[in-house]
């Protein structure tokens, strides 16, 4: 543990430009102590007034404890730089809350003193109830203030419907059902919803193939029903705030998720933050233009990163090569028959990890994340569908000495999501720094 904080605390030094050594890869800032070190830890055009203070070191006290684990009072002070005076000011209020608690005591050290006991998140903190919503279904449960998932509810959306109360009526009868399994009132609903979000209103403005949801305002529609905070996001921006909290980005100040299933999209996270665009207009990745009069997308331009490397691509793309069942095809199966020696599938296997490649360049080029995690079917491609993106992306990548540059399959991507769902509206209560 010891060694965890120094590095973690030497790398946001030097993030501050006040030690040597690697760049910053923790999205833990220290915490502000009045009158100390300011100049050191927040950017000159945003000071910090006397009634934020509390709750932003609330905030950056929660995101370090998810960082490092369960720790004690000593390991956080540590970590954040502050004073055990300062921490034992900002956790006794949590305890107070039941939104931490104390865990296993650590046996006092030689000089003795009364023994540390490990701080964690309490088993009795109210729970949230996440909702993932996506064209085709809804998929609600508790998420504990450990990343458990409880209590989950899964109902089909009807392609027949034709309103956008139908559809409320399904999601409210998911959520209703999940929270009335709760021991505990909820803390809040926290939405993922697959389709283009205004993140200020909490209104769904685009659902692709679900139009009779667009202009939907969620966020005020669940709020009227439950009378608990809401708030709603864009799934793949829930997918990084799953994976910075239980995920591979678990430390990370910056990384990239990339979701490739029916859709494309992208997620960031830069400088410790979610980055969203203004009312989360960013992370439409795939519709960067990559072919030049290129497919028609559904947006209605042409050559779109989505319209080369998505399922309706390989499914087209199968169905003309005369593979069997092209519209179940999905990365799996491709990879199945590419394993069986099918050269039709071994050809279009590489074509398909190209152009996911091909994306992946331009975000790394653009951003350099240096970490991107995908989501969606292309995971269920396994390790050679990786092998395959990664060697091709690498190829692409300009030669900068030193860089350590990382591609990952991120987890079942339902489960990510939700645990996100979740974080958006804990971040908006605690006030983290995300
Ligand atoms: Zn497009």
């Amino acid at each position: 543990m010891d060694l965890l904080i120094r590095r973690l605390r030497q790398q946001d030094l030097s993030e501050h430009g006040t030690a040597p050594g690697d760049r910053d890869r923790t999205g833990s800032a220290g915490l502000v102590e009045g009158g100390q070190n300011t100049h050191r830890l927040i950017p000159a055009q945003s000071l910090i007034s006397a009634g934020t203070l509390g709750p932003a070191n609330r905030g950056r006290l929660l995101q370090a404890l998810y960082d490092m684990g369960p720790s004690s009072r000593a390991d956080l002070a540590r970590f954040t730089g502050v004073s055990r005076g300062t921490i034992g000011g900002i956790v006794q209020p949590l305890l107070d809350q039941r939104i931490l608690a104390e865990g296993e005591a650590i046996p006092p050290n030689q000089a003795g003193g009364k023994p540390a006991t490990k701080l964690w998140f309490s088993k009795e903190a109210k729970p949230i109830c996440a909702v993932l919503l996506m064209h085709d279904r809804v998929h609600t449960c508790l998420v504990s203030l450990e990343g458990e998932i409880n209590a989950e509810n899964v109902a089909e959306v009807p392609q027949a419907l034709t309103g956008a109360s139908d559809v409320f009526q399904i999601v409210s009868g998911c959520v209703e059902r999940t929270i009335t399994s709760s021991s505990y009132p909820i803390l809040g609903i926290g939405a993922a919803v697959a389709g283009m979000i205004d993140t200020e209103t909490g209104s769904i403005l685009r659902t692709g193939p679900v139009p009779y949801l667009d202009g939907f305002p969620i966020r005020a529609e669940l709020t009227k029903k439950f009378g608990v905070p809401v708030v709603v996001d864009q799934d793949t921006r829930a997918l990084i705030v799953g994976d910075r909290w239980f995920g591979q980005g678990r430390g990370r100040r910056n990384f990239a998720v990339v979701y490739i299933g029916e859709t494309l999209r992208g997620a960031l996270f830069l400088n410790g933050h979610v980055h969203r665009g203004a009312a989360g207009a960013g992370g439409e990745i795939g519709h960067t233009i990559v072919q030049l009069n290129g497919r028609a997308c559904h947006c209605g331009r042409r050559g779109c990163w989505e319209t080369v490397a998505t399922l309706k691509w390989i499914r087209e793309k199968a169905r003309s090569k005369g593979l069997p069942q092209p519209h179940a095809l999905n990365a799996g199966r491709l990879v199945m028959l590419a394993n069986q020696g099918v050269k039709e599938a071994v050809d279009l296997l590489d074509e398909y990890a190209f152009n996911v490649s091909v994306g992946l360049a331009n975000l790394q080029h653009l951003i350099a994340p240096n970490c991107i995690i995908l989501h969606g079917d292309v995971v269920h491609g396994g390790r050679r569908m990786l092998d395959l993106i990664e060697r091709s992306f690498r190829d692409q990548l300009l030669d900068r000495p030193g860089d350590e540059i990382r591609l990952a399959l991120g987890d079942s991507e339902n489960v990510a999501a939700l645990r996100g769902a979740a974080g958006l509206i804990l971040s908006e209560l605690l006030n983290f720094v995300i």
